[in-house]
């Protein structure tokens, strides 16, 4: 910013008539500088205008402190013609009023609602929704019941321990509240909260399609029922940890086995399932369809679809997608015969 009165001398000279380059030469600036200020796009004395990183929390702000403004945040605010407060005043009056918040806690919605991916760790949850809001992680359990803290500090969601259950009700509305979401969602979604609880599940990243939808970019650790191998709504392979997801969508045949692997615990658990598929996929187990031509189409397709830097990554998950039709068709033989058998 150049100070007032140059830049009132530059209004001046080029209203006089002097060319924008001249004046540049003269007193040393870039000629953009001078331009900027010969056509009003600059005002002497004021700093270019940048973006506000804290303008999508004033209108929280205000909804916070309705009500409740003091009398110097309250001339502050009518005394601008824009009614907005001084910064450093309104960051002060929001901390008094948080630690009074403090000493009687009530549950209040942070601006940035965040709701959660299915089976998401309590860990991955809270740190997404307190960088969404800008606050580090500390602050938001800061504001949470104790029951947060001593369960981000165990690291075992599924774990239930008797005298923390009777709390998680309580503690479950109040994530609802903070992160703006309904409690259904809080309940049903994260294992923390007893969602699939009892049910062998499998530790991955959740399906990058669902949480690209969520605006979310980084990885989501996720705690998905242990026979779920593919994201149906986008037809991602749901690779182990540490490996790529790829696309599955352009291969039928590995979607309807993901219907059927699911339809199987109609009849049959979760491990019974589990116990079928992995017998069938091994090396001299009959199922194994490395030279039939659906299998070869299959495997075809997956390299077509999918980079190759993905594809040169995860060998050993492409074979088991393609042949996740046969594994699962050997599968449900093999329970059916259990069953049949009473073995
Ligand atoms: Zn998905």
């Amino acid at each position: 910013m150049l100070p007032r009165d140059r830049a009132q001398q530059i209004i001046a000279d080029h209203a006089a008539g002097k060319p924008v380059r001249a004046i540049a030469r003269a007193y040393g600036h870039n000629p953009k500088t001078v331009r900027n200020y010969v056509s009003g796009r600059r005002t002497p004395g004021e700093a270019t205008a940048r973006s506000d990183d804290f303008a999508p929390f004033i209108t929280y702000c205000w909804q916070r402190l309705a009500g409740r403004k003091r009398p110097a945040l309250q001339v502050d605010q009518d005394r601008r013609p824009d009614h907005r407060p001084h910064l450093p005043l309104l960051l002060t009056h929001l901390r008094t009023e948080t630690l009074a918040e403090a000493r009687h806690p009530q549950p209040f919605p942070l601006p940035v609602p965040v709701s959660p991916v299915n089976g998401e760790t309590l860990a991955s949850f809270l740190g997404g929704l307190a960088a969404a809001n800008r606050i580090s992680p500390d602050a938001l359990l800061d504001v949470l019941p104790p029951w947060f803290r001593v369960k981000t500090r165990w690291h075992d969601d599924r774990w239930q321990h008797d005298q923390l259950t009777p709390w998680a009700d309580a503690a479950a509305a109040t994530l609802a509240v903070i992160s703006g979401t309904d409690i259904a969602a809080i309940r049903n979604t994260l294992p923390a909260f007893g969602a699939s609880s009892g049910q062998p599940a499998r530790a991955v990243t959740a399906c990058r399609r669902c949480t690209a939808a969520r605006r979310v970019q980084q990885p989501v650790p996720v705690h998905l029922p242990a026979h779920y191998r593919v994201c149906l709504p986008h037809g991602i392979w749901l690779s182990g940890p540490g490996t790529p997801q790829f696309s599955v969508s352009g291969c039928p045949g590995i979607i309807a086995a993901e219907h059927r692997a699911r339809r199987l615990l109609r009849h049959c658990t979760i491990e019974q399932v589990i116990y079928a598929s992995i017998r069938a996929a091994e090396p001299a187990a009959a199922a194994q369809p490395s030279f039939r031509p659906a299998w070869k189409q299959r495997m075809q397709a997956l390299i077509m679809a999918n980079p190759r830097a993905v594809i040169e990554q995860c060998p050993a998950e492409l074979l088991a997608a393609a042949s996740y039709p046969d594994t699962i068709t050997a599968a449900a033989s093999m329970i059916a015969m259990g069953q049949r058998t009473g073995i």
